[in-house]
């Protein structure tokens, strides 16, 4: 067995009351006695209200999403809303730390990293180990999870819309069946601005892993929040996830992350009649080797697209960290191993002192460093050569391809130079046959839903 010891983030106001003995008591069924803490468990949460945001499930067909796309940009009401109950929450006094406050720079060079000195995200606390070698965890009823956090954390619900349009209603009641609530909460330790959490089907308690439905709906806050800076981010188990309970993360930062703007190559693609294909690249000119996934007619076909390649590292046991861009547009997926290597006690001493750990902010060039002379000595070169621990190795990340191009039924393409993404030409398919896309079971199921 392969552990780390790291410092756990705060995540929520919640999780250092010793989560063990709070609500773990489960209620008794169909009886809604408040544990008088206003959780999101099944004592408190199914006679509570909570507002709630619907959304429309958009770019069915490719005229509606043409149409999106050509609109003026304008900021959406989901994003005025989440940021506008996020500095509420802050004006409350929720967070650990004022994020506003921390000093952030953008390093001279081609990449843009960007460095965060947050002194505040892990102070007063002991370092807890981890198990590092296994993705699929069962959930474990005597952590923390996010059932234990108290109401006041959280923004909103996030539900799919019974019609075509999106709609906010300020109190809505908070059970639903045969699923429970997907809940937007603040996360307390921020390091972004907006920084928030998506807990999925929250009273379900599922954990840490993707599935098709769950990554429909991250996909669908980024589609819906309609801000290229507004991100939603993915860490499995092993790739620095600290908490066993299904959660992806999402925050505002008004800058380009490195790894939006490095070129990217062409490397599977679903060359069917479709008229919008799917498209798998890989990153060239950055130390992580990933792959990025974009096109598709629906937001389905990306979200299944993903998910399915998720799930297929999550079933060979192979950690990471997903990021979506763009609006929902652009997904990377970064396969890594550097808690592994850190198991294993083959990260450099160096790296290991800064205790940054890589996940999915990191991978994308945001860097949040906890000491000063980190901060102020930090370089491209240092970024880049931390990163550099973090990826597969060149035999490893060929395995992982062809997981993809297994699980999705993509097909490979040659690695011809003129398939660089700023040429931005359209994949030849004349000679490739036509693909059949080979969703996961569940995704087929999901599909046929929407
Ligand atoms: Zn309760």
């Amino acid at each position: 067995m392969l552990t780390i010891k790291r410092v756990a983030t705060v995540v929520s106001n919640y999780q250092e009351l010793g989560g063990e003995k709070d609500n773990a008591a489960p209620a008794v069924e169909g009886e809604a006695k408040g544990c008088g803490r206003n959780c999101l468990g099944k004592c408190c949460l199914p006679a509570s209200d909570l507002p709630l945001y619907t959304f429309k499930v958009a770019g069915e067909d490719c005229a509606e999403e043409s149409i999106f796309s050509q609109r003026p940009p304008e900021t959406s009401f989901l994003l005025n809303l989440l940021l506008g109950q996020w500095e509420n929450r802050m004006n409350q006094g929720l967070f650990r730390y004022d994020i506003t406050t921390c000093k952030t720079k953008v390093i001279p060079g081609d990449h843009g990293f960007i460095v965060q000195l947050n002194e505040g995200r892990h102070l007063k606390k002991r370092p807890t180990e981890f198990r590092v070698d296994q993705v699929l965890q069962d959930f474990d009823e005597r952590k923390f999870n996010f059932t234990k956090v108290g109401q006041e954390e959280v923004l909103f619900m996030f539900e799919q819309s019974d019609d075509r349009y999106s709609h906010f209603f300020p109190s809505a009641p908070a059970i639903f069946k045969p699923s429970s609530p997907n809940v937007v909460a603040i996360n307390v330790s921020p390091i972004e601005y907006g920084h928030v959490l998506l807990i999925p089907r929250v009273l379900d308690r599922l954990p840490q892993r993707i599935d098709c439905a769950s990554f429909f709906l991250a996909l669908s806050l980024a589609r819906e929040a309609a801000d290229p800076f507004f991100r939603v981010g993915y860490n499995s188990l092993g790739a620095f996830a600290t908490i066993n309970h299904l959660h992806f993360q999402a925050y505002y930062l008004a800058s380009p992350l490195p790894v939006e703007r490095v070129p990217t190559l062409r490397v599977m693609t679903s060359v069917s009649a479709l008229r919008n294909g799917l498209v798998v690249s890989q990153l060239l000119k950055f130390p992580v080797r990933s792959l990025v996934f974009e096109g598709g007619d629906t937001l389905w076909d990306l979200s299944n697209a993903v998910a399915s390649s998720c799930m297929r590292l999550q079933r060979n046991n192979i950690p990471f960290n997903v990021l979506i861009a763009n609006c929902g547009k652009r997904v990377f997926l970064f396969p890594q191993c550097y808690a592994e290597k850190q198991a294993r006690g083959e990260v450099s001493q160096q790296h290991l002192e800064t205790q940054v750990n890589p996940a999915v902010w990191e991978i994308g060039g945001h860097i949040v460093l906890k000491r000063r002379k980190d901060f102020e000595n930090a370089s491209e070169d240092s970024a880049w050569r931390l990163l550099l621990e973090v990826s597969l190795s060149e035999e490893s990340f060929q395995e992982v391809k062809a997981h993809i191009s297994e699980a999705v039924g993509l097909h490979k393409i040659g690695t011809e130079a003129y398939n660089l993404h700023q040429n931005e030409e359209a994949v030849s398919a004349s000679s490739a046959p036509a693909a059949t896309l080979h969703w996961h079971r569940d995704c087929l199921v999901m599909k046929g839903r929407a």
